[in-house]
């Protein structure tokens, strides 16, 4: 394919291609900066190098990464809230050239390890090398970007995500939504990860406009939703439920917009219904970074028919269920032009993910309705096998959620002689909360079938988790408790 920022130039100079909160930029100008940039860098990163990005969504990280690629470098997205630890393997892992970093930052510094870093504004100096040229085409198997998994079920894994994964995820994103050229989305979800990097690249690919949003700011970005002309907007649940607590009594977002994009997890009825009395739609979504973003997508009109599931697979992809129990629940496994090359020094263990004839296996416990909406029950690692009966962690717990006075709950399997694990329960508690653990073992059983029910409740006063705010279940026996 032709190089997709240069095809935009061309088709779309004078179109809004990115918008900060005092400047606009347009697909022609962008693509000035970037390539004036490119011109500086060219010295230091060439075709196929590897090169680290530690940098957050700030106008020169966003120009920074579409030099990269413009240069034909691997992007390696380093998390800019992992531990010293965390970064140290990455940095170590991904064997890049050099680490580009925003200002202010000091690499070498926070992992605590020497690691060759370059910051973005001395580069910004540098004389611009005459013979530097653009790539001329974005090859499907060239790889473009690399990201680290969250670390939920183990040791991150760096993806080798293609230019052809990139681009068939944007195709199936507009095939689900339709994409228009009054269209505009704001990322406000981090730039290193897939969320946040897909929306750069559909804006490539759609030649659509970018609010850029250096930092979660919920009265910004409502100001943005409402007095601006942004249509889709990406989020998490929890800032899903910041932006709505934010909106004051009868504000809109404007009449362009036209959904919020939500993935990562599951969302509550009450936020949804919230959401439907103030006329925002909600697409939810399942995907994982192996996949490139999503792959499966619940439409809002199908989202009161369907409460809990994830949605309906993507027009290119193709999604089954494995090994299934005599309720249909197995093993989520997924086939996509979207699946990524392979793991980053860990091409084995990508084979063995994949079945003979291609599925990818994602770890993740699911069913399939009869019309081939999704379920999503939980993970295979966190699957609890109690007297030969099968209990899903989330199941219990949004259960629990329920109760006033929870502030969270997470559920693990102990070992037990009898019954090979039982479920048990911690629990954050509402200071103000008279709950004993009695008292949650009878709502269990008034809720629940009786081997579900944890048989024991420890007070804990917060849960681990990874650095992009995932629950680290297997870490949890590690903490300090009270039992209740
Ligand atoms: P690791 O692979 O290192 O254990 P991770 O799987 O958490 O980490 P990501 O690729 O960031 O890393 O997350 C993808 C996972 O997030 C999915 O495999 C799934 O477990 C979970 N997930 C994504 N969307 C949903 C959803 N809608 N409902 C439930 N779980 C979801
Ligand atoms: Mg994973």
């Amino acid at each position: 394919m032709e190089n997709w920022l240069k095809k935009q130039a061309q088709l779309n100079p004078n179109k809004t291609a990115l918008i900060l909160e005092h400047s606009d930029f347009t697909f022609k100008e962008l693509d000035e900066s970037v390539q004036l940039y490119a011109s500086k860098l060219s010295t230091r990163a060439k075709k196929h190098d590897r090169i680290a990005v530690f940098i957050t969504n700030s106008f020169n990280g966003y120009i920074a990464v579409l030099a990269l690629q413009q240069l034909g470098a691997e992007i390696v997205f380093l998390n800019t809230r992992l531990s010293k630890d965390e970064l140290a393997f990455q940095l170590r892992d991904s064997n890049s050239k050099f680490c580009l970093i925003d200002d202010g930052t000091d690499i070498s510094e926070i992992a605590q390890v020497n690691f060759p870093q370059v910051h973005i504004s001395d580069t910004l100096s540098l004389v611009p090398d005459k013979s530097y040229q653009p790539v001329e085409e974005f090859n499907n198997d060239d790889i473009t970007s690399i990201m680290y998994t969250s670390g939920t079920s183990g040791r991150p894994k760096g993806v080798l995500q293609t230019f052809g994964n990139h681009f068939y995820s944007a195709i199936a994103t507009s095939l689900n939504l339709g994409i228009n050229y009054r269209d505009s989305w704001v990322l406000s979800v981090p730039l290193f990860h897939i969320s946040g990097f897909s929306i750069m690249m559909r804006s490539l690919i759609y030649g659509i406009g970018i609010y850029l949003i250096p930092k979660f700011d919920e009265t910004y970005i409502n100001k943005i939703l409402i007095n601006e002309r942004a249509s889709i907007i990406s989020l998490v649940p929890t800032m899903l439920k910041r932006l709505l607590n934010n909106l004051a009594p009868k504000q809109k977002y404007n009449s362009n917009f036209r959904c919020v994009l939500l993935g990562g997890g599951p969302i509550d009825n009450w936020t949804l219904l919230r959401c439907n009395m103030l006329a925002i739609p909600v697409i939810q979504s399942y995907g994982m970074t192996e996949t490139a973003s999503n792959v499966v997508a619940l439409n809002n009109r199908d989202a009161e028919r369907k409460v809990g599931s994830s949605g309906q697979a993507l027009f290119p992809v193709q999604l089954r269920i494995a090994q299934k129990n005599d309720e249909g629940i197995g093993e989520i496994e997924v086939k996509s032009p979207t699946l990524a090359k392979s793991y980053l020094n860990m091409p084995e263990l990508f084979k063995q993910r994949l079945t003979k004839d291609r599925f990818f296996k994602t770890g993740d416990i699911g069913y399939l309705d009869d019309e081939g909406f999704l379920f999503v029950k939980g993970r295979k690692d966190d699957m609890i096998i109690s007297g030969g009966e099968n209990i899903y962690p989330e199941e219990i717990e949004n259960i629990y959620s329920k109760i006033e006075g929870i502030l969270g709950i997470l559920i693990i399997g102990k070992r037990n002689e009898n019954w090979g694990q039982i479920p048990i329960a911690y629990v954050i508690l509402n200071k103000n909360a008279y709950l004993t653990g009695k008292d949650l073992i009878d709502y269990g059983r008034d809720h629940m079938a009786h081997y579900k029910v944890p048989k024991e409740f420890r007070q804990v006063d917060h849960f681990p988790q990874t650095s992009s705010g995932k629950l680290l279940r297997r870490k949890i026996s590690g903490i300090p408790y009270n039992l209740l």
